[in-house]
Formats: C-alpha cells, structure tokens, sequence
C-alpha cells in the first residue's frame, strides 16, 4: 500500500465493535490476567510497542498516531508528546550529559533557543549558535565535546536551509546527534531521516493537527532511539500526549495531505502579492525562486508551505501597530499551521544582522486567497 492509503489506516487495523473511528482511549492505566504480562514478558517482542501499562508511558491513541508519523518521516517509530517543546527537550536532553557541548542554529524556533541558552548551562551544557548557511562553519563550531547539532530547516521566521546531507554525513563520522525540527516542512514536503538525521522533531500544533485546537508534538527517530527516550525522558519528565489530543491529531493528519498542498498553492500567490510592494522592504519565503539556496531547497524539500514573512519598508512600531490592526481576514496571533491566517510582529535580528527589525509573519490558511490579498491592500492603502 501506498503512503496516502496508509496514513488513512495503518494502525487502525482493529475496528472495535465495528467503530470506523477510533475510540478514545480515556484511561489512565491497564489492567492484565496474568504476572507475566503485567511485568511485560512477552511472548512475542514486536508486540512491545502495544504493550501497555500506563498512559504515562504508553496508550493505543498514542500508538496510532506513533505508527503513522514514523511512516510518513520513514523512521522505525516515533515518539507524541504534549507540545512540540516537550518532544523537543525531551530529545535535547536525551542527547547531552554535564560537560557536553551543542551545535545549534541561531534561527531555531525561540523557545528552543533559550532553552538551550538559559537552561542547558545550568546543568552543565554550552551551546555554540552558528548561521548554520554554510556548512564549513557548522564544522567550525564543532568541538571535542560537541554531543549534538541542532538543526531547523526552513527555520523560523526567515526560512534559512542547512544542507543536510553534508552535515549530517561529518556528525555520524564523528558520533554526533543529529535533529532537526520539520514542523515546517511537515512529511508530505520533507523527509529528513531519508538524508541521515537521527531524530526528526515536530510541532504537532502546526501543520499535523491543523485546526488550532490542539498543542502536541512528536518525535521520529529509530527504534532504539524511541524506545530509550521512552523510558527515560518520556516517563521521567512525563510529558506525554494525553489520549483524546492524540485523537484529534489523528483526525487532524486524515487531511494533512490536502492542507500542505493547498498551502503550497496559496503561499505562493501570497508571495507574488507581497513582492514588489512599495510597503515591503525585503520577504523570504522558502519557495522564492531567487533565495540564496533555491538549488539547495530543490533537492531537499518537495514543497513549500504557507509562510511568508516582509521587513515592511516603515521600520516605525506605530506603522507595524497600525497594520496589523487594520487587517480584517488576518487574525493576530502567534503560531500557524491551522485553518485560520494569522499574522504576527516580531522585532529582532539573527546573528548575522547588524540591526533589530521590525518583521511581520503571515500564515495564509484555508480562506479564499482572494480575501486574503484584499484584506492586506486594504490595510496598506489605509497606512498610506
Ligand atoms: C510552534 C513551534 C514549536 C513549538 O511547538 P509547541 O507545540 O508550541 O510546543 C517548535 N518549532 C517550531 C518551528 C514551531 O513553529
């Protein structure tokens, strides 16, 4: 079976009493007959991964999700947890002992950022920030203690790529872990596994739910890298998914493959409206034809998604202010990835810039385009 007939039903073979759904598996323990199988002797090891005890540690909406993910990133397993920062420390913190050293780009999401910046110190963990553009200087960074490079491409808010080959083909020389978070990408437009990184991290909230109502994340890994985040930082640090989350992110990937492609197909007309204005002093996009790395972006990604981000020509908070309250269809809001398009203002530089700027976010979600243009015309033709 192809992917888009299994990520309908793989993991959902038994339908109980005949339910077509799923139910929700609302319990916080299981039960057994026997010693043997409430201590996990099992007859038969590949059924492990639906063996369960606690929900902490495992539960069948978990799994279904899990075996889904790990199809569509073509990794062994794949780990839900309850945001996509818990998957992401869970992961960083598997990765690192005290006196360790971390590789990691300066246009990660924020919250990774800081906590590899503020908190990992505090046990031991420095972390060197590189642009991470150029491989050579990703191999720069790279000391004797270096345990982990942590890469995000497209990254956050100005969509640089890492070449993910050449870095992750110099890290496993060197016995060095590789992750990357994907929630941009999403599967459908990216596979990082398939070009050798070790742990693949989502932000479950974005793209895979898809409908603002829920904060999961996940990790895509192999077997063993599972099973061991599994039983250390899932159970100790418990940040699981709960069950009925895990449900509504299942229904939510029923459609993932319809909502990335329609966002490929209105990211890009957003883009060609945004470029050129007289309001727009510079805009990234993954799927420009002319940013720096298209011939890179063109052999790692198969598709681009609906973010676009402008450096608006007035560099004055009241201009920005004032925009963003005149947009009508655009909500204001953090985050992306749903059925609503939002916009949001962040005010900062990444390491090679020598000035803060004031840089508005869009997402374009499953509104007509149509709306969506003329909801920013007018906001601009008001400012003018
Ligand atoms: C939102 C986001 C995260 C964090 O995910 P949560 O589910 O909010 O914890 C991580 N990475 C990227 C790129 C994001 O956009």
């Amino acid at each position: 079976m192809r992917r888009d007939t299994k990520l309908q039903h793989l993991g959902e073979e038994v339908h109980h009493l005949g339910a077509v759904t799923p139910p929700i598996f609302q319990t916080s323990l299981f039960v057994h007959d026997t010693f043997d199988s409430l201590r996990g002797k099992l007859a038969d090891s590949s059924a492990e991964k639906e063996h369960y005890v606690y929900s902490r540690v495992g539960n069948p909406n978990l799994t279904m999700v899990e075996k889904k993910l790990a199809m569509l990133e073509g990794t062994e397993d794949a780990l839900v947890f309850g945001s996509g920062m818990a998957a992401i420390s869970a992961a960083i913190l598997h990765g690192v002992r005290a006196g360790d050293h971390v590789v990691c780009v300066d246009t990660a999401y924020g919250p990774t950022r800081s906590f590899l910046l503020e908190y990992l110190p505090g046990i031991g963990v420095e972390t060197t920030m590189v642009v991470g553009v150029d491989p050579e200087e990703i191999f720069g960074a790279v000391r004797e203690n270096t345990k982990l490079i942590y890469l995000e491409s497209p990254s956050s808010v100005l969509f640089r790529i890492q070449d993910l080959a050449v870095v992750t083909g110099y890290a496993r020389e060197r016995g060095i872990l590789t992750l990357i978070d994907n929630s941009n990408c999403s599967p459908i437009f990216q596979n990082p596994a398939a070009m050798g990184v070790d742990i693949v991290l989502h932000s479950a909230t974005k793209y895979l739910a898809g409908h603002s109502d829920v904060v999961a994340g996940a990790l895509c890994a192999s077997r063993e890298i599972c099973r061991a985040i599994e039983l250390r930082e899932g159970q100790w640090l418990g940040a699981r998914l709960a069950p009925f989350d895990a449900w509504l992110l299942l229904r939510g990937m029923r459609t993932l493959r319809l909502r990335v492609e329609e966002a490929q197909r209105v990211g890009k007309e957003l883009f060609e409206f945004l470029r050129g204005r007289d309001e727009v002093a510079e805009i990234y996009y993954s799927g420009d034809p002319e940013h720096p790395q298209a011939g890179l972006i063109a052999r790692q990604q198969r598709g681009h998604t609906s973010l676009v981000t402008i450096i608006p020509r007035s560099q004055e908070e009241e201009w920005v202010r004032a925009f963003l309250e005149k947009l009508d269809v655009f909500q204001m809001g953090v985050s992306w990835g749903g059925y609503e398009s939002l916009a949001v203002p962040i005010f900062g530089k990444p390491m090679d810039w020598p000035d803060e700027k004031w840089a508005i976010r869009f997402y374009a979600g499953l509104e007509d385009i149509e709306d969506l243009k003329e909801d920013i015309d007018q906001a601009f033709a008001a400012l003018r």
